[in-house]
């Protein structure tokens, strides 16, 4: 995968002709995963003393190997994947190598975006929309968590509301759409702060969770970050 090496290769011609009518593909994805990747192994202290003031002190830790394995691996994938395939072998590799609480969610979020996307060639803003509510659902079902209980679903939950009210009733471009939704993320995240968790490992130290912001709202946040540095760019749905 990548866009190096494409020349003369039909398939991935088509895909960058999709591209540039405003369709994400599998290298859009790409550059998606490794730009969240990158910043978790950067970040990963931080989010592991996040998690030492309420929880085990581990969700840095726990990132870090999945997202350095994926930074070794993805590289080296079938170019020729669709869109989902892409998100559903990252799923998999994250339920496989983060392990915590964490591996299970973060798993569910690129299994869940895979299911809605299934065979798509490329991924529209609206798809990608969808995508990401059926990810936030995933957390639900999954974590059976709600707003409040000071979680990463605190971060995506307003983010994927505000990426939705930017997209569809507003008709805003899928690269200010994403920026909004990275800064409710943030807002939701930093609102954890302010929460007793209710969830999770760190849900058992009660008060002493109060004052500092979840590790996971803090992780996903820069996941949706990440998709508003990399994804806003390569649709161009201004026109429509
Ligand atoms: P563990 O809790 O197993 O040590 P991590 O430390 O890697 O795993 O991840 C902790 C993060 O996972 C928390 O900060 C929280 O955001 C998220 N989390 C834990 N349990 C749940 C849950 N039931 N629903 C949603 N998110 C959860
Ligand atoms: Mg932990």
């Amino acid at each position: 995968m990548g866009r190096s090496g494409s020349h003369g290769n039909t398939a991935m011609g088509a895909m960058r002709m999709t591209t540039m009518n405003g369709q994400l593909m599998p290298e859009d994805l790409e550059r998606w995963v490794l730009d969240f990747a990158a910043q978790i192994v950067e970040q990963h202290v931080m989010l592991s003393d996040l998690d030492a003031a309420s929880g085990d002190a581990d969700h840095g830790a726990n990132m870090e190997r999945g997202m350095s394995a994926l930074l070794q691996a993805v590289p080296g994938w079938d170019r020729q994947l669709l869109p989902g395939d892409f998100l559903k072998e990252i799923g998999m590799h994250l339920v496989s190598s983060v392990g915590g609480s964490s591996g299970a969610l973060y798993g569910t979020i690129f299994l869940r975006m895979a299911r809605t996307v299934g065979d798509a060639c490329a991924i529209d803003p609206e798809l990608l929309l969808q995508a990401f509510e059926s990810a936030a659902e995933g957390i639900v079902d999954r974590g059976k968590v709600k707003r409040g209980d000071k979680t990463m679903y605190d971060a995506l939950a307003p983010a994927v509301e505000v990426l939705r009210e930017q997209l569809l009733p507003a008709r805003q471009p899928l690269s200010a759409s994403l920026r909004a939704a990275a800064e409710a993320a943030q807002t939701g995240r930093d609102t954890t702060a302010d929460m007793v968790a209710r969830k999770g490992k760190s849900s058992y130290a009660r008060e002493n969770s109060r004052g500092v912001v979840d590790p996971g709202a803090a992780s996903v946040t820069m996941l949706i970050q990440a998709a508003a540095r990399t994804l806003g760019n390569s649709v161009t749905n201004e026109a429509s």
